[in-house]
């Protein structure tokens, strides 16, 4: 047994020397938030891997604030005739504390298992769906819902709808046409997301209108002039934040080609292991992850104790659903099965960038310990 613990998640960003050169300009600029010149040359590359207009993406000062934005610009704050929405509960609490801070009070949905999403004619037909003014959907770990399913959804009920794709940059990446003109996405570039400028996030949204709302809500409501004209906050990302992410757009093949390093080492080496669950890696899920996924929820509690004897640190990185915590927990509440099996049998596991095959060895032969024991405890 080590004696350090391996952490879940340890964030490498962008070091000091290749920050340099762009925090030098903006001290040449003296221009530091306020939509500035790195941040327009950071949306402009993120455009170009997307192969988008320029206008597909608006960045933000964090993930929650860019689901924020989508919301008010594409669905405006909640009304009285239409005080909910729906949301779906496995995925961060982020999600739902965005929802309510436009007005909306949450209604908890339950997943598909075979999608970890909602399924679109559970969303129609959902008896709340009259009183809605929003429906979110979440890509949770990163794994992208159908979006032209959604955006007939969208259409049929006459109801926005907005995804929180926080984790999903890499999918977006690996494919552009997921990125909709008529349903805006938020991405989250916080430290903990494979892709991170510190704090930060974007929209993405091929609308062009729609992403000059989103840039009026984020400065305040204000669109020619210093009138905040519709509901507005501070929401933008800072000259600094996006140096931070053009340094990682620099180094961005590079760190894509690590992650694929780490998944490809989880992949070989759990080959010659009885791990008694399966495993979901990048690209399936987004580098910023790796799960394993327990056959019951006692194999589950038993390969978190395990691991961390081990000196493994394990993270259940959406709790037990959104719905079941403290704040949003309701008495009445109707029970999410799927969304509850799901979040007590999918453990994070540690993935970084910089995991070498004596660390990847280490998760594999903690989960075959828990493995071997959990067949001795269930004969
Ligand atoms: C990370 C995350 C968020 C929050 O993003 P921040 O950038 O931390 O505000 C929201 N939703 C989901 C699903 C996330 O994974």
């Amino acid at each position: 047994m080590t004696a350090t613990l391996l952490p879940v998640c340890r964030p490498l960003l962008p070091r000091a020397e290749s920050l340099l050169p762009y925090l030098q300009q903006i001290d040449a600029n003296r221009f530091y938030t306020n939509r500035g010149p790195l941040v327009w040359q950071f949306e402009r590359r993120l455009a170009d891997l997307l192969g988008a207009d320029p206008h597909a993406v608006r960045s933000a000062a964090s993930g929650t604030l860019a689901l924020e934005l989508g919301i008010l610009a594409h669905a405006g704050r909640a009304e009285s005739d239409r005080p909910l929405a729906l949301v779906p509960s496995f995925t961060f609490a982020a999600t739902a504390q965005a929802v309510e801070r436009c007005g909306y009070t949450p209604v908890f949905v339950d997943v598909d298992p075979a999608h970890w999403t909602p399924g679109a004619a559970a969303l129609a037909e959902h008896p709340a769906l009259a009183r809605c003014g929003l429906i979110v959907v979440v890509a949770p770990y990163g794994v992208m819902p159908e979006m032209r399913s959604l955006e007939r959804l969208q259409a049929d009920v006459d109801t926005p709808i907005v995804v929180d794709a926080a984790a999903g940059f890499e999918a977006v990446l690996d494919c552009p046409q997921l990125v909709s003109e008529t349903i805006p996405m938020a991405l989250s570039f916080h430290a903990t997301k494979a892709f991170s400028t510190g704090e930060g996030g974007a929209v993405l949204w091929n609308a062009l209108e729609g992403q000059a709302r989103v840039t009026q809500v984020a400065n305040f409501g204000f669109r020619a002039s210093r009138e905040a004209l519709i509901p507005g906050l501070n929401g933008k990302m800072s000259e600094y934040h996006a140096a931070v992410g053009l340094a990682m757009l620099d180094g961005l093949d590079a760190r894509r080609a690590a992650y694929a390093q780490v998944s490809a080492l989880y992949a070989e080496l759990a080959q010659a292991r009885a791990l008694g669950g399966r495993l979901h890696l990048p690209p399936g899920v987004s580098p910023a992850y790796a799960l394993f996924e327990a056959a019951t929820p006692e194999q589950f509690l038993l390969t978190e104790s395990t691991l961390l004897a081990h000196g493994v640190e394990t993270r259940r990185w959406y709790e037990a659903g959104v719905h079941a915590q403290p704040y949003f927990r309701r008495p009445r509440a109707a029970p999410l099965p799927a969304t509850t099996d799901l979040c007590f049998r999918l453990l994070g596991v540690p993935m970084s960038p910089d995991l070498d095959r004596h660390d990847v060895a280490r998760v594999l032969d903690a989960l075959a310990a828990a493995a071997a024991e959990g067949a001795v405890t269930h004969g």
